[in-house]
C-alpha cells in the first residue's frame, strides 16, 4: 500500500471522509488514516440531523412558530447587546416576511443568531458565519454522495424548524450518523481514496516549517498537506477532568477513540487551542448503557418529568440549561415520555424499545406504575401538557415548540440523566480551516475540521450543528488542502 499521497487525512469520521472526498474531487490523491477498525467515529452515533437555513426542504413546512423567532430576538437583545446589528437584520427580515409570507421563514442570519446565543456568544463569529451560510450548500452537496436529508424538524435551541433528517422508504425518521457514514465511505472508496485502518497517527512531520506528513508508529505517511479530523476528547476522562473537574463520575456518550489525539499532536508542533474547558453534557443519556437518547424526541413532542411525575423545564432549551435543570431534580435524573403516535413515526424510538431502554404502560396510570412515580401526579402532568399543546402555549416553563398531544397508548418512558457528550473546544482554525499557532499565523500545510477544532460552537453546541460543522468545514478543509497541494 502507498504511504505517499497529495493529501493525508487523519480520522475517518464525518469530517475526515468529507474532506477526503472533496480533495479527491479536486483531483488529488488521498490517504485516510483511521485508528478504529471501522469508519465513522462519533459521527456514526449521531442521531439527530443537520442544521441548515434557507433550504427548499424547509419550505415544505407551513410556518407556525413565529413565537420561537420573537423569543430569540428578545433574549438576544436582553443578553447580548453586542449582537445588536445581527438582531436588527433578523428583525427586519422577520417583519418583511410577516408582511409578505412566502415559503418557510428562516435566514442564514437567524441561524447565526441562534448558534451564537446558544453558544453564549463565546463562538468565533467568522466561523459561525461560514457555518450558517454554507450549510444549505452542504445539504445539496450531500446529494452527490447519495444522501438526502429531506425531513425538517424542531431541535433544541433553534428558533425555527431547521434540522434536516433522513427518512427511510416508509417515511420514518432514521438516525443521521448511521445513515451518512456508509454513504460517505462508499463515495470515498469509489473515488479511489485509500483507507489505512486500525492505524493511529502519533505525530506530525514538519519539514522547513511545513507539515509534510504524519507518523503512525514506525510508518511515515508523506503528503503535501495534512487534514486533522480526529474528533474530540470526550472519551479521554483524564483530559476532560483536567479542564472540567466537576464532571467526575459522569458517563460518556462517545466512541472510545475520541481521545483528543489530533489536538495533542498539533499542540506539539505549536498549534493554538481555544475553549478547551467548554465541554458539553447532554441531558438525555441512558445511564446503564451510556446511550444517547436523541434530542429529536423532544423536538417531536416528548416531555421530561421528574421522579415526582412533574415537568420541570422547557424541554427544548439548550443542552446545558436542560442538563442543569435535570441535575437539580430529586435523584438528578428525569423520565422522557413519548406516546404510541411518536413511536409509529420514528424507527429511532423502536430501536430504543428493542434495546430495552424503555418502560411502558397501556395508559398513563400504567406507565406511572412502571416508572415508579405517583399515578395521579403523572395523569395531571399529561393532561396539563396536552392542554399546553392545544393552546400552543406553555405558561409554566415557556416552551414555544409544540408537536402533537401525547394522548395515544401505549406510552413509553426512558430514564435519562446527563452524560459528557461533546467537546466544543479544540484546535484554533480560521475560516479556511488552516490551523493557527499562538501568534495567529497559519501553520503551513495543516488543516483541521470537525470536533477536533474549537470556536464554532462557543460555550454550548446546538443539536444539529455537529453534522453541519463536519460537512461544511470538512468540505472546506478538503478543498483548501487540495489547493495547497497544487
Ligand atoms: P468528526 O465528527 O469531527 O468527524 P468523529 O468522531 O466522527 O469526528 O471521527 C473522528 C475519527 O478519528 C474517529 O473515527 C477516530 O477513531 C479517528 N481517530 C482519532 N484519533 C486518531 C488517530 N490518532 N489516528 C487515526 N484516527 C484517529
Amino acid at each position: 500500500a502507498a504511504t505517499e499521497a497529495d493529501v493525508i487525512v487523519v480520522g475517518a469520521g464525518g469530517a475526515g471522509m468529507t474532506a477526503a472526498i472533496e480533495a479527491a474531487n479536486a483531483g488529488k490523491s488521498v490517504i485516510v488514516i483511521e485508528k478504529a477498525a471501522m469508519t465513522g467515529g462519533n459521527t456514526t452515533r449521531s442521531t439527530g440531523g443537520m442544521n441548515a437555513a434557507n433550504t427548499p426542504e424547509q419550505d415544505k413546512n407551513e410556518f407556525t412558530e413565529g413565537a420561537g423567532v420573537e423569543k430569540m430576538l428578545a433574549s438576544a437583545k436582553e443578553s447580548y447587546p453586542d449582537l445588536a446589528d445581527l438582531v436588527a437584520t433578523v428583525e427586519a427580515q422577520w417583519e418583511e416576511y410577516q408582511a409578505n409570507p412566502t415559503g418557510y421563514f428562516d435566514t442564514e442570519e437567524l441561524f447565526m443568531l441562534d448558534t451564537l446565543v446558544g453558544g453564549k456568544n463565546l463562538n468565533d463569529h467568522a466561523l459561525v458565519e461560514v457555518l450558517a451560510n454554507e450549510a444549505k450548500n452542504g445539504i445539496e452537496w450531500l446529494k452527490t454522495v447519495d444522501a438526502d436529508l429531506s425531513q425538517v424538524g424542531s431541535f433544541g435551541g433553534a428558533s425555527v424548524k431547521r434540522i434536516h433528517k433522513p427518512v427511510n422508504d416508509e417515511g420514518k425518521t432514521v438516525a443521521v450518523g448511521s445513515y451518512l457514514v456508509p454513504k460517505l465511505t462508499k463515495a470515498a472508496e469509489g473515488k479511489g481514496i485509500q483507507f489505512v485502518m486500525e492505524t493511529a497517527a502519533t505525530e506530525l512531520v514538519v519539514t522547513d516549517g511545513k507539515v509534510t506528513g504524519v507518523k503512525a508508529g514506525e510508518t511515515t505517511y508523506t503528503g503535501k498537506a495534512v487534514v486533522l479530523a480526529t474528533g474530540g476528547f470526550a472519551a479521554n476522562t483524564e483530559m476532560v477532568l483536567q479542564y472540567k473537574p466537576d464532571y467526575e463520575g459522569f458517563v460518556c456518550t462517545n466512541a472510545p477513540g475520541m481521545t483528543g489525539d489530533g489536538i495533542v499532536m498539533a499542540q506539539a508542533i505549536g498549534a493554538d487551542t481555544v475553549d478547551m474547558e467548554q465541554i458539553q453534557i447532554h441531558p438525555t443519556v441512558s445511564q446503564e448503557t451510556s446511550a444517547l437518547i436523541t434530542e429529536g424526541l423532544r423536538g417531536d413532542g416528548a416531555i421530561l418529568v421528574n421522579s415526582e411525575g412533574k415537568r420541570f423545564f422547557d424541554e427544548v432549551g439548550t443542552r446545558d440549561a436542560v442538563s442543569a435543570a435535570e441535575v437539580a431534580q430529586p435523584g438528578g435524573f428525569a423520565w422522557l415520555i413519548v406516546d404510541n403516535k411518536m413511536v409509529e413515526a420514528s424507527s429511532v424510538i423502536a430501536g430504543y424499545i428493542k434495546q430495552g431502554l424503555t418502560v411502558e404502560g397501556a395508559d398513563v396510570e400504567a406507565l406511572a406504575a412502571a416508572m415508579g412515580v405517583d399515578g395521579a401526579a403523572l395523569v395531571e402532568t399529561m393532561d396539563k401538557w396536552n392542554a399546553c399543546v392545544e393552546a400552543g402555549k406553555d405558561e409554566e416553563f415557556g416552551r414555544t415548540s409544540f408537536a402533537n398531544k401525547l394522548d395515544e397508548g401505549p406510552y413509553y418512558a426512558i430514564k435519562v440523566a446527563p452524560g459528557v457528550h461533546h467537546t466544543m473546544g479544540g484546535l484554533k482554525i480560521n475560516p479556511n480551516t488552516e490551523v493557527l499557532d499562538a501568534s495567529g499565523n497559519a501553520i503551513a500545510g495543516l488543516y483541521a475540521a470537525g470536533e477536533v477544532t474549537g470556536g464554532v460552537h462557543g460555550a454550548n453546541r446546538l443539536g444539529g450543528n455537529a453534522v453541519a460543522d463536519i460537512i461544511v468545514f470538512g468540505r472546506i478543509a478538503g478543498q483548501q488542502a487540495a489547493a495547497y497541494a497544487e
